[in-house]
């Protein structure tokens, strides 16, 4: 199935990514299932960010005990890459768990979803995850995020 994007989390998450061209950004994706309504940033604490990320265990811990108590459920994360390849590096794919969660990394023209699962194609641990941009009036692509013609897990940014 399709996931879906609130248009406005897109814009927020590009424009963070693009403040800092230098470094990866990094932080959480929430929602329901694989409609992605949230987000919430967190601080990138790898030893180098320039080329890892690593999500403060703090803002994972504080967003896990508020849905927990009923708030957003955490529905995957999100990082920059200032190489502008919207795929998944081999050390992501290292780090990440199989646990289905939604992979969402923005390049400084294009962005790219995947999900973190057991045997996947890139890597052995991710698979693209077709997308479409939610509105409040429902599902629209606009001249921001438009689809790239044949792949319909990455989409361009150049509006
Ligand atoms: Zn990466």
């Amino acid at each position: 199935m399709e996931a879906r994007f609130s248009r406005s989390v897109l814009e927020a998450l590009a424009a963070l990514a693009h403040s800092a061209p230098a470094r990866e950004v990094c932080g959480l994706l929430t929602g329901r299932g694989d409609a992605v309504t949230g987000h919430i940033a967190a601080a990138n604490v790898a030893a180098d960010p320039a080329t890892r990320f690593e999500i403060d265990p703090a803002t994972l811990l504080a967003a896990l005990k508020a849905e927990r108590g009923g708030g957003e459920t955490v529905v995957g994360c999100y990082h920059s890459h200032p190489s502008d390849d919207p795929a998944p590096s081999e050390r992501d794919a290292a780090d990440a768990a199989p646990d289905g969660k939604l992979w969402l990394i923005i390049g400084r023209t294009k962005v790219g979803l995947w999900r973190a699962v057991a045997d996947g194609g890139r890597f052995g641990r991710f698979e693209p995850v077709a997308w479409s941009v939610m509105t409040p009036s429902g599902l629209r692509d606009g001249p921001a995020f438009s689809k790239r013609p044949g792949e319909p897990h990455i989409r361009s940014l150049d509006a």
